[in-house]
């Protein structure tokens, strides 16, 4: 029994032996046959993954690579693995799953999970359950699958029929494997092929952006300047291709470069702050031009790169000159302004402040009439007149001085060659000559002068300002001498009071003609032979309430600035209208009344139907009044001035020429114009017994009146003497002082009847009868 026993127990023992080992061995060979199937599956992975990758390398140019690379994979899987469906479905926002792309099954198919779609962890457990998919699927036909989810994404294997277990894929529970890293593959792929894509487009956006930029951009490496890239409008701008630009080092193209501060640019931009900078570049060519530059670091420092960006600003520059040659150029003359002055004042002053010796002289030139010339003649000829008159005064300059136009009618000179009042005075006369000539505008020829104020620097003058009004009240000075020899004016302090009783008489002036202030004095004008009155020049005075009786070499020239001579001169005309009316009534023989007319008053045949129509509505005559024209009135357009006059002469009046010889060239052109008397200035009367060259100059005049038919009246007779001379040189009429000064117009009917002068033309010798010459004698000469 034992043996029996032992036996069995051995048999047993074997036979569990047997059993384990054949347990075993199942087990090893199951575990070798998983082995296996895992390799098979390794294999099968690696196969699809090559392929698909093979296939997206070649779809680089495809846009919606993700779409085909999705194809490919649905065709690779069911060949590969040999099933009957492949497909990808996409989860929409909603949850539902949607074919993307898939073999053996419609695309239309759509499957609305109840519950979220778990994410699978990458262990080889089946997928979840989702009740829905199992029937939606079989109702496709399909028995058997597995499925894998990542990323919204669903990869489903499926085969129709049951397997048979040869088949590659059985669906074992470790196949799940395969769809997950195939999933994961192709999600990955896509992700880098997107990523490829973007990084591309960005290339590309960022390479149109370089290229087509307005733009000069080159990308430099910041440590050792080379060039590394450069777009079109750089090579353009530099006019040298990529390969030239590369070839020569940066600075070649700086137009001089000022390397300490290009140097401070460069490391201020490294370190990451931006730089900016206007400079001058040099093209490959040697043209010179702006650019506007910035100094850009891009990327990390580390890195070094600069991108430089360059934009031409040539024209904004030549804009910003020209603006600044505006700034201080005047436009019209081209000469500089008012502002380039200023400043040069400043340094003159500021430099005369530093050097001791340093002297200078400030000429402040206006031309006198110029309103006039401008309104009548127009003001395109006005202006060519400045620009004429403006290359005269820079001629007369030496070199270093300064000449600059203020605007209008007025110029500023600034000289530093002028040691004194002498010299000062030497350049006022060589610009007043340079305006003497007449200036020939548009076939015309313009008459013109200046009056020239001019100031002397000196260490009271901090600011040009004080120079400059200074220089303004010496110039108006100088225009108060109108007619004089001199018109220019050395400033001098009393010449600031005067100013500023200039101001108030102005102010004075305006209220003036509405009080009544003026009044008319009559000068009698005498008859050389027979001592009779034949007229009377009314004077105008001007009673003022505080400074009493104002002359009118005071106040004229004042009225004329401001213009209010028009309304004076209408004024004195119809007060003198008046009178000759008066006297008229009174006398068989009236007296004839002159009347000055203001140079400003432009000789026009406006003016000539205006005086025409003021003498007729105070019903006088128009012979009873004689018009006193001077010769600078009628310069000034010479064409419009004979027609004026030859109106008011056809219209009855007399025409007479005053303060003849102080003029230029009178004598050449006198003959043209209907004068009927020229007066002589009192200058020559004053020197006429002392000096035989006035006494001869008066006797051509006289002379060349008789030949003009013209009628002489000497002005400024103050003494027996002067009387004689003039009468014994055949002159026919005189006024002045010997005879009586101007007065009332009472005390001037009063002289008509007395002839309180009567003694001086009943001498011996005169051949005359004092009382049969003005019993009414007409006869002059
Ligand atoms: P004018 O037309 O040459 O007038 C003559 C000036 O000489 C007057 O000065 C007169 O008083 C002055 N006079 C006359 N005889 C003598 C003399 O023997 N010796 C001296 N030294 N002077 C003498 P007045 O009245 O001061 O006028 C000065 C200027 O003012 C005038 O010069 C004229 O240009 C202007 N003026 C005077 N009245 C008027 C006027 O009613 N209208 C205009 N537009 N200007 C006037
Ligand atoms: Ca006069
Ligand atoms: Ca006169």
């Amino acid at each position: 029994m034992d043996e029996t026993q032992t036996g069995q127990h051995a048999i047993d023992f074997y036979r569990h032996q047997y059993d384990e080992l054949g347990a075993r061995l199942l087990r090893a060979r199951h575990e070798l046959r998983a082995a296996r199937r895992d390799a098979a599956r390794q294999r099968l992975i690696a196969r699809i993954v090559q392929r698909l990758y093979a296939l997206a390398g070649e779809e680089t140019t495809d846009e919606r690579v993700d779409q085909s690379l999705g194809e490919h994979l649905v065709a690779l899987l069911v060949e590969i693995l040999q099933i009957d469906c492949a497909a990808l479905l996409a989860q929409t926002p909603a949850g539902a799953l949607v074919v993307e792309h898939a073999l053996g099954l419609e695309t239309s198919f759509r499957l609305s999970p109840s519950a979220p779609l778990p994410e699978q962890p990458s262990t080889r457990l089946p997928a979840p359950r989702v009740p829905e998919m199992s029937e939606a699927l079989r109702a496709q036909g399909l028995q058997h699958w597995l499925w894998a989810a990542h990323g919204g994404k669903v990869l489903l294997l499926a085969h129709r029929r049951q397997q048979p277990l040869e088949m590659p894929l059985t669906f074992e529970n470790g196949d799940q494997a395969i769809a997950e890293a195939i999933l994961g593959f192709y999600l990955a792929l896509i992700e880098q092929r997107q990523a490829a894509q973007a990084l591309e487009n960005a290339r590309i956006d960022y390479r149109i952006l370089f290229e087509s930029a307005q733009d000069a951009f080159l990308v430099i490496d910041g440590h050792s300047a080379r060039l590394l890239d450069a777009n079109l409008q750089a090579q353009h701008l530099l006019g040298a291709d990529f390969a030239e630009l590369q070839q020569r080092a940066l600075i070649y193209w700086l137009d001089d470069p000022d390397l300490i501060a290009w140097r401070r640019r460069w490391r201020r931009a490294l370190a990451g702050r931006a730089e900016q900078v206007e400079c001058r570049l040099r093209s490959a060519t040697g043209q010179p031009f702006w650019v506007e530059m910035s100094l850009v670091r891009i990327g990390p420092a580390k890195r070094g790169r600069l991108l430089l960006i360059g934009r031409d600003i040539s024209k904004r520059k030549e804009a910003e000159e020209r603006l600044r040659h505006y700034a201080f150029r005047d436009e019209l003359t081209q000469l500089p302004n008012r502002a380039f002055m200023y400043r040069r004042l400043e340094a003159a002053i500021q430099r005369q402040h530093q050097e001791p010796g340093y002297r200078f002289a400030l000429f402040f030139l206006d031309l006198d009439r110029f309103k006039t010339i401008n309104e009548s003649l127009g003001h395109s000829l006005g202006d060519r007149l400045l620009v004429t008159i403006g290359q005269r005064l820079s001629a007369c300059l030496e070199a270093g001085d300064h000449i600059a136009r203020l605007g209008g009618d007025e110029f500023l000179i600034l000289s530093d060659q002028i040691t004194g009042a002498d010299a000062a005075e030497v350049l006022a006369q060589r610009m007043e000559q340079a305006l003497r000539t007449p200036c020939t505008v548009n076939g015309q020829e313009i008459f013109t002068s200046a009056s020239i104020g001019i100031v002397l620097a000196n260490r009271r003058y901090q600011q040009p300002e004080a120079m400059l009004r200074d220089a303004d009240i010496a110039m108006y000075q100088a225009k108060r001498r109108e007619g004089r020899e001199r018109r220019y004016a050395l400033f001098d302090p009393a010449m600031h009071a005067r100013a500023l009783a200039d101001m108030e008489l102005e102010r004075d002036l305006r209220r003036a003609l509405e009080r009544d202030e003026f009044v008319l004095n009559y000068q009698p004008i005498v008859q050389l032979d027979s001592g009779r009155i034949k007229g009377f020049e009314a004077l105008v005075r001007w009673r003022h309430p505080e400074h009493g009786l104002v002359p009118p070499d005071r106040f004229i020239p004042l009225a004329e600035e401001t213009l209010l001579i028009l309304d004076l001169s209408r004024f004195i005309l119809g007060e003198a209208c008046h009178q000759a009316v008066v006297w008229a009534e009174a006398c068989a023989d009236p007296p004839v009344v002159s009347v000055n007319l203001s140079g400003r008053q432009f000789i026009s045949q406006q003016i000539a139907d205006e005086i025409g129509d003021l003498t007729a509505q105070h019903g006088c005559p128009s012979s009873l009044i004689n018009l006193e024209i001077t010769e600078s009135a009628i310069l000034t357009d010479k064409e419009m001035a004979l027609a004026g006059m030859q109106a008011l002469h056809a219209q009855g009046f007399k025409l007479s020429m005053d303060d003849f010889g102080t003029g230029y060239s009178s004598l050449s052109y006198l003959h043209q114009f209907p004068f009927d008397y020229i007066k002589i200035d009192r200058s020559f009367v004053n020197r006429i017994t002392e000096d035989a060259r006035t006494e001869a100059i008066v006797a051509a005049i006289v002379r060349l009146a008789e030949t003009l038919e013209k009628q002489i009246i000497a002005e400024g007779i103050e003494t027996p003497e002067q009387l004689a001379t003039l009468q014994r040189l055949g002159c026919g009429g005189g006024q002045g002082y010997l005879f009586s000064r101007p007065v009332d117009a009472a005390s001037a009917m009063r002289l008509f009847q007395d002839l309180p002068w009567r003694a001086l033309f009943t001498q011996p010798g005169r051949g005359l009868a004092a009382d049969a010459a003005l019993g009414g004698e007409a006869g002059d000469g």
